[in-house]
């Protein structure tokens, strides 16, 4: 659904909309919102509305600090949570700069960007089915989180084990509102830990709705007094949390990545091989975080090597058996601090690049990987996934078509970032340290 400017003003007066959030994201992943009140919507839909872009992480270009929001009007939703002053509507917006260019430095200019080379050679859209994990911890009576898990349920497990289960409902009734398709709902393995997947979207639609997935999911867990959390890996000796990326080609209404025996099609495999050559690099991008790595570990369901399978979950590419328009790829190493514009255009970009390159997939591994040896890995020529951010760092480096994935500007943003967080945390010691070592030495 497409709005014009003329539909917009008439739903503001409708249905008594108060105040606009406008929202972009940054490089880190966080939603950024400007809030208007609706005394402005002719400024907002003339796109003259500026903010100062000089404070926002991945923005700052000193000389250029002042920037322009262009709404996306297709994105127009009113929040089914009101104001004490009234409704309170969101439209998402891409970052121009004053000369009345879109910002190279925004990671959903760039996402649409890749989405035109995409289109270029042919196919309409690139379908995203996401699968975000989340913990609900219990908070303190200052509403901070503790390390209390909500629950000790286990996968799939029902009420009165689940106790998220209410929140969780509330969580999917809110998101319908919202104009979600929830296609399934569940207890993850973990305890206190929840999956929601929502219906598949064109990559620009999903990465929004993954943006305002977290928004909701945290909102709702405070009016329940829990605390919702994305970080992957919260606490150690139980399971983490991804976000798994389904994803297809399509043309049309034609699934690009079917073939007519249900089996996955050429394009598909050369897509799936573009995504395997530049894996490493990817990772960077799609774990973007220190504790991101504390996932990527054997043990607790999340991939560890550069490997494809159709009979088990262990490698980074799984290829579930679903048919026709359903067919997909899912790469489970992805986890929910990655910023999903970004994720989705370096994913995007790699598939596009396996085509282009006409890459030949390398064979499926079909017994569980963590039970071969390293002698059995290296014969098949499956290397290992980044083990630290640094080492993915290290990764994106030298991969430069990954780097124009992203694009100059976003590439080094992303380095500067990155480096100094790793530097940061290099230079922590830990308890573990003083509790492994100060009895030796
Ligand atoms: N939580 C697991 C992960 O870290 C995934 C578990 C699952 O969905 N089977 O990726
Ligand atoms: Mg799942
Ligand atoms: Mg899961
Ligand atoms: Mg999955």
């Amino acid at each position: 659904h497409k709005y014009s400017s003329e539909d917009i003003k008439k739903m503001v007066a409708d249905e008594n909309v108060e105040f606009l959030c406008l929202m972009f994201t940054d490089i880190n992943g966080i939603i950024k919102n400007v809030e208007v009140p609706v005394s402005q919507i002719d400024k907002v839909l003339a796109n003259k509305i500026t903010f100062d872009g000089s404070s926002i992480d991945g923005f700052t270009r000193i000389e250029e600090s002042d920037m322009l929001l262009h709404p996306d009007l297709s994105t127009w939703l009113i929040f089914p949570w009101g104001s004490e002053h009234g409704k309170v509507a969101r439209l998402i917006c891409d970052i121009y700069t004053t000369d009345g260019e879109p910002f190279a430095g925004d990671p959903r200019v760039n996402l649409q960007r890749i989405i035109k080379k995409m289109k270029d050679m042919g196919y309409s859209n690139f379908n995203i089915g996401p699968e975000p994990e989340f913990f609900l911890f219990n908070t303190d009576d200052k509403g901070n989180p503790t390390l209390h898990l909500n629950d000790d349920g286990s996968y799939f497990d029902f009420s009165p084990v689940d106790l998220g289960e209410n929140c969780r409902r509330d969580i999917v009734l809110e998101l319908e509102k919202m104009g979600f398709e929830v296609e399934a709902s569940h207890h993850e393995v973990a305890p206190g830990q929840q999956e929601i997947d929502f219906k598949y979207e064109d990559a620009l639609s999903a990465a929004d709705s993954i943006q305002m997935f977290k928004l909701v999911v945290k909102t709702i867990a405070k009016q329940h007094g829990l605390y919702a959390t994305f970080m992957p890996k919260p606490l150690q000796g139980i399971n983490g949390s991804g976000m798994h990326i389904n994803m297809s080609l399509f043309d049309g209404d034609t699934n690009i990545f079917d073939d007519e025996n249900d089996k996955l099609s050429p394009i598909a495999k050369q897509f799936m091989s573009g995504i395997l050559k530049h894996a490493r690099a990817l990772t960077a991008v799609n774990n973007p975080t220190i504790n991101s790595y504390k996932r990527l570990v054997p043990g607790f369901e999340a991939p560890t090597y550069i490997a494809w399978s159709s009979k088990n979950r262990s490698p980074l590419i799984r290829v579930p058996a679903a048919k026709g328009k359903s067919k997909r790829v899912e790469m489970r190493s992805v986890d929910p601090t990655t910023n999903p514009y970004l994720a989705i255009a370096a994913i995007l970009d790699a598939g596009l690049d396996g085509i282009n390159s006409s890459y030949e997939l390398v064979p499926e591994v079909k017994e569980n990987i963590y039970e071969m040896t390293e002698e059995e890995r290296a014969a098949d020529g499956i290397i290992d996934l980044p083990s630290t951010l640094h080492n993915s760092l290290k990764a994106l480096r030298k991969d430069e078509y990954v780097q124009q994935s992203l694009g100059k500007g976003l590439t080094n943003s992303f380095f500067a970032a990155k480096n100094a967080e790793w530097a940061q945390y290099q230079q922590t010691v830990s308890q573990w340290e003083r509790d492994t070592y100060m009895p030796l030495y």
